[in-house]
């Protein structure tokens, strides 16, 4: 039996965990499945965002699947005990350094992309970020009075730029093995032009691409990788990339799709533990609604089953029920189009549960 910690933390989490949730039981699955609370709902009970309870549930369960965190309520709270914090301290206990974001434009939904038809009919983009180095970690950081440069005397803010080539050949390895169930190419998003740490990426994703002789290895700088996304998007299988300029690619791509709540995503260790959850935030704004679309989070346990828990078969059910309910015509308000009739969150879910069955 496989344990799944279920984190449903804020917002609409509750809401599409509901769902996810459902989807799951009605696989009926050797799966033994356990709450916790996480974010300002953990907060709110035990004065932290991650309680240690939240944190031994999610070391000791197989895979993680989590819902969203975070409400403007929170503002006032101290850095370290906003909900957001729940997401950078389970990333580090469960030593999680590979994040997974697939940016799948399904047929029925091309019209609600911001690209004409034509640009995103068909798309699926795998974007591979990096977690653990560059910009976000590196130290030293912070603020002093400057004593060289333009204004010297003035006060000047700085972070570090590093990686270390371990880091780089582990994400590099998860990029060429992902691309072999694919479509086997690879780009390399540096910009080792200007930065030497993008250098050393760039040296060492080689070095790991001549052990993938099968698969394509190509270098793009990350400036023209932001205008071949929206210029000819279909030209990428798997980008693989650091913390930070997967961090803003990854929501580029995102739109390009059509709508946030459509999109998954895999956080994983170096044993295919993972963490799943949709791409978007808590969206206080549309909270306890049932406007939510559930189906990022449904998908996000299609990864679950195929990353972590060896249930392939299981994942490809889950994947077709969602294809089949589009196809039928469900479309909750993020994914209408003027005209079309909005279902709402549980309805969606109950949609996938037909399909499925
Ligand atoms: P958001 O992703 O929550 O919402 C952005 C917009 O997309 C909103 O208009 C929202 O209504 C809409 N949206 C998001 N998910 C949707 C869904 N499933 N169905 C329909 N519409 C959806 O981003 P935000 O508004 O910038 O942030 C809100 C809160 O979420 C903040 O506290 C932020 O820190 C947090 N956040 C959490 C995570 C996470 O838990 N991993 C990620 C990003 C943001």
């Amino acid at each position: 039996m496989k344990r799944i910690a279920l984190l449903a933390g804020d917002g609409i989490g509750p809401e599409i965990m509901a769902e996810a949730t459902k989807v799951l039981r009605a696989l009926d699955l050797d799966l033994q499945l356990e709450e916790a609370p996480v974010g300002g709902a953990a907060y709110d009970l035990h004065g932290h965002p991650l309680p240690p309870a939240t944190l031994a549930l999610a070391q000791a369960a197989d895979a993680v699947l989590f819902g969203a965190v975070g409400d403007w309520k929170y503002d006032q709270l101290e850095r370290a005990l906003r909900p957001e914090q729940a997401i950078l301290g389970l990333r580090k206990h469960l030593g999680l350094f590979a994040n997974l974001r697939p940016a799948i434009c399904y047929e029925q939904l091309t019209a609600a992309s911001s690209l004409k038809p034509e640009l995103v009919a068909g798309l699926d983009i795998l974007i591979i970020r990096e977690l653990t180095g560059d910009i976000y970690f590196g130290q030293p950081r912070g603020r002093r009075t400057a004593t060289d440069g333009h204004f010297p005397g003035a006060e000047e803010a700085f972070d570090t730029m590093r990686y270390s080539r371990p880091e780089i050949e582990r994400i590099a390895h998860v990029a060429f093995t992902a691309a072999r169930g694919r479509q086997r190419r690879v780009t390399s998003v540096d910009k080792a032009n200007v930065l030497e740490t993008f250098q050393l990426w760039k040296d060492v994703v080689t070095e790991v691409g001549a052990q993938y002789p099968d698969v394509t290895l190509d270098h793009m700088y990350v400036d023209n990788a932001a205008m071949q996304l929206v210029k000819e998007p279909k030209r990428f299988d798997v980008v693989v990339t650091g913390t930070m300029f997967g961090d803003i690619l990854s929501d580029e791509a995102s739109m390009l799709t059509g709508s946030i709540g459509m999109l998954p995503s895999a956080s994983l260790d170096a044993n295919n533990k993972g963490l799943y959850e949709p791409s978007h935030g808590s969206a206080p704004d549309i909270a306890g609604k049932g406007l939510a679309n559930p189906l990022a989070t449904i998908l996000s346990v299609a990864m679950m089953l195929r990353h972590s828990l060896g249930m392939p078969d299981a994942a490809k059910r889950v994947e077709d029920a969602v294809q089949t309910v589009l196809a039928q015509g469900w479309r909750t308000a993020d994914i209408a189009l003027p005209g079309e009739t909005a279902v709402s969150t549980s309805a969606m879910g109950d949609a996938v549960l037909a399909a499925l069955r």
